[in-house]
């Protein structure tokens, strides 16, 4: 029998939340706790999100951590989690926020669309010498597991990264550790991802005895970046930064990309843009690059400065943005959110956005914060019937005939959800299912 399904339904709020990762197991946690009814909806067996297949498996400890805390939120009394169910594919955004009758609809389903390089024709060499930075992540976060029968990515020495931001550094640590692997592998040294990301390719020589890590042949890659080194995302200033607080920040940001290139030893050229793929027999052997000229947050390139860099993998890590979903507005790459603090979508039908999807930002904790405060809002005000951050006559409207759903429209609610748990073969136990869908070697 399955334990989560109301023995008796009594009147009630009953929230669907899209998505069971950080912000979403959050925003089911703190709403549930509040008395409501929770119907958690994703698409994939585990609910892990960024953690599982964005945050690069050498952070062991951190990735089971927080598979941890997902699990215990989303078992809390009132939640109701519905795996292997993609909005858009197994239930319509139609039918789910106009049929089921639910008192609020919570996207909480991150930003897994790769930003489009801005290069003519680079789409055609996808898989091709040229990857995003979403499947090349997945990809080496699965690899080794035995089921894996994904796409398998070759990684040349000498890939070229456009990017910047914290993910942008992970990728190119992707590429290094590869090769470096590879490198040692061939000396008749096993050495594993995890050493090389903790320890550095020159401890790891020492410790095997190669006196100079030149040794080991490996050229590197190269991290592009349109503006400069000190411009990178790697660390943010405060709101409305001083001078100083900014020369600080500018100052954070060297010490960490000089960390990061001291242990894996990959090149840095800023002030740079793509312009062009170069090809040959339907595959990336280079790029054609232009220098920019940077002042304040404007880089102008310069003319007469490109140069073709031979690379056989361009990959491209210049943010994330929400894959649409039919039905759902879009306001260019994002949702059309109308209040982003509160990731209100729409207040008068209760829907709202928390987390990834809405913030943009590839942070644990900043999606993590995002969630606590909508939902705070969500419980505290919008609930009561208090207006929230759009103050329209129709609002008021809609929150004055706010009352909670009856027991029936909350049975009716989970009838639907019981159904997609058949589809999917849930029987209603998180940790069973989390063992079930989860092999041995998987990470
Ligand atoms: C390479 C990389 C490195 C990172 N490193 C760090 C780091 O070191 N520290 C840090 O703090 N953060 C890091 N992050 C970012 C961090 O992992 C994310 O910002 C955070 O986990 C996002 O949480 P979220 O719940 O908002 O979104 P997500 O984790 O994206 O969760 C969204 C959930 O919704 C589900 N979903 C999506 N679409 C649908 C649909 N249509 N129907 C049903 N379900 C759906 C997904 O399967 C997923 O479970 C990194 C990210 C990347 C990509």
């Amino acid at each position: 029998m399955c334990e989560t399904y109301p023995m008796e339904a009594s009147p009630r709020h009953c929230v669907a939340i899209i998505g069971g990762a950080v912000s979403g197991s959050v925003a089911a946690e703190l709403l549930a706790e509040a008395g409501a009814d929770v119907i958690v909806i994703e698409q994939n067996s585990r609910p892990y999100g960024k953690i599982e297949d964005g945050l690069p498996r050498w952070h062991v400890h951190q990735r089971h951590k927080e598979y941890e805390k997902l699990g215990a939120r989303l078992s809390k009394p009132g939640v109701t989690f519905v795996p292997q169910t993609r909005l858009g594919q197994d239930i319509a955004w139609k039918e789910l926020s106009e049929e089921w009758g639910l008192s609020a609809i919570l996207l909480a389903n991150g930003a897994w669309r790769d930003r489009r390089l801005p290069v003519d024709g680079a789409e055609k060499f996808l898989e091709s010498g040229f990857e995003y930075q979403n499947p090349f992540i997945y990809w080496f976060n699965h690899k080794i597991e035995s089921n894996f029968d994904g796409r398998q990515i070759d990684v040349p020495d000498g890939a070229v990264i456009f990017g910047g931001g914290l993910a942008s550094i992970d990728c190119v640590k992707v590429c290094q550790i590869e090769n470096y692997r590879r490198a040692f592998a061939r000396r008749g040294i096993e050495v594993s991802d995890l050493d090389l990301e903790k320890k550095g390719v020159s401890k790891l020589c020492e410790l095997h005895g190669i006196d100079d890590p030149d040794e080991l042949g490996v050229k590197g890659c190269t991290l592009m970046y349109r503006r400069r080194a000190i411009d990178m995302p790697l660390a943010q200033p405060p709101a409305n930064a001083t001078p100083e607080q900014m020369e600080k920040t500018y100052s954070v940001r060297r010490k960490l990309l000089e960390v990061a290139q001291n242990k894996l030893r990959f090149h840095v050229q800023d002030c740079t843009m793509p312009l062009s793929f170069v090809a040959e027999n339907g595959r990336v052997v280079g790029v054609k690059t232009i220098r920019t000229k940077v002042e304040g947050r404007k880089a102008t390139p310069i003319e007469g400065s490109e140069e073709t860099v031979p690379t056989g993998l361009i990959i491209s890590s210049i943010g994330s943005v929400p894959e649409p979903i039919e039905g759902i507005e879009m306001k260019g790459e994002t949702f059309a959110f109308k209040d982003w603090d509160l990731g209100v979508y729409d207040e008068s039908k209760g829907i709202f956005g928390v987390g990834n999807v809405v913030t943009g930002q590839g942070n644990i904790r900043a999606s993590l914060l995002h969630s606590q405060k909508v939902c705070t809002y969500l419980k505290d005000d919008y609930f009561k019937g208090a207006l929230g951050a759009a103050s329209a006559e129709a609002v008021q409207q809609h929150l004055n005939g706010k009352t909670p759903l009856s027991a029936d429209e909350v049975a009716s609610v989970h009838a639907r959800v019981k159904a997609h748990h058949v589809r999917a073969g849930y029987e209603g136990d998180y940790a069973s299912w989390i063992q079930k869908v989860s092999p041995a070697d998987m990470a």
